[in-house]
């Protein structure tokens, strides 16, 4: 599904490489976790995935495509298949929960029937269906990452990249996040999560991917943070203690992940 080969990133002027011959697989469905200290080359890695900037060298395939080769003008079509979130939620501030949502379906042409059914889905899946006529302002962090998140899966993409999605919310609120992203995992959403959050990283027992100068020095598969090897760690990734997290079910629609459209056909 994707395809990382022996990629090398240099910004011009950088006196080192943001990314150092780095090749990565990810299958279909798999939920990766891209770990290290700020400035290793995670957002880099994303960026690539998403053909907001292409490699030096070496070859980045995503959906079967290689990304090298699709012309300027197909890649907002390219991009239509993926999904992203951010630290910041960027979402747009005048606009209403339900209008943030619908925009990003208006801009790739969605039928207004289609958008009025897909819009109260997502919102109602995320927990939000409430707040749907509600300013961005009118939100806490936690919502307002919800309300990104809803965004980034109302068109149903293969793949989600989220870049710190819990790097501005609380311990309590980021399981919420996660929870949810979790859901989007296990309706067949490929995902790639960068995150500071070794407690996440820890519970979650996903693959973790760890990234230091532009080199991927470890990849295992449910084992948390401990084989991480000495001295790769982010100085910034203390233990962090137990959120005590409530069982609370904050996804109260399962209609949304249950239709089984999130499966894509025909990528590799
Ligand atoms: P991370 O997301 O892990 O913090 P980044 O991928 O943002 O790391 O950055 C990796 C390296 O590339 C850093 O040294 C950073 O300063 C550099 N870098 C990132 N983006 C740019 C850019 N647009 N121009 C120049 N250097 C950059
Ligand atoms: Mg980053």
């Amino acid at each position: 599904m994707i395809r990382i080969d022996n990629v090398t990133k240099h910004y011009r002027g950088a006196n080192r490489p943001a990314l150092n011959g780095v090749s990565l697989e990810i299958e279909k469905g798999d939920f990766v976790f891209l770990v290290g200290a700020s400035g290793s080359g995670k957002s880099s890695l994303m960026r690539l995935i998403l053909r907001e900037d292409v490699p030096n060298s070496g070859g980045v395939f995503v959906l079967g495509e290689n990304l090298r080769r699709i012309p300027g003008r197909r890649v907002p079509y390219f991009r239509r298949k993926l999904g992203m979130v951010f630290q910041d939620f960027r979402l747009l501030p005048s606009k209403t929960v339900a209008q943030n949502v619908a925009f990003s379906l208006e801009v790739i042409g969605k039928s207004r029937a289609f958008i009025d059914t897909a819009v109260p889905d997502v919102l109602e899946m995320v927990g939000l269906a409430h707040k749907a006529g509600n300013l961005p302002s009118e939100l806490s962090g936690g919502e307002q990452q919800r309300v990104a998140l809803a965004r980034a899966i109302v068109n149903k993409p293969a793949i989600l990249l989220a870049d710190e999605p819990t790097g501005n919310l609380d311990p309590a609120t980021s399981e919420e996040i996660m929870r949810l992203i979790e859901r989007i995992n296990a309706a067949g959403t490929t995902v790639i999560m960068a995150t500071h959050d070794r407690g996440i990283v820890d519970r979650l027992k996903k693959r973790v991917v760890v990234l230091s100068e532009g080199n991927i020095v470890s990849d295992e598969r449910g084992s948390g943070y401990l084989s991480v090897p000495k001295g790769a760690m982010p100085t910034e990734m203390t233990p962090v203690p137990s959120s005590g997290f409530q069982e609370e079910v904050i996804i109260s629609s399962r209609s949304f992940l249950e239709e089984g459209s999130l499966e894509t056909e025909g990528d590799n």
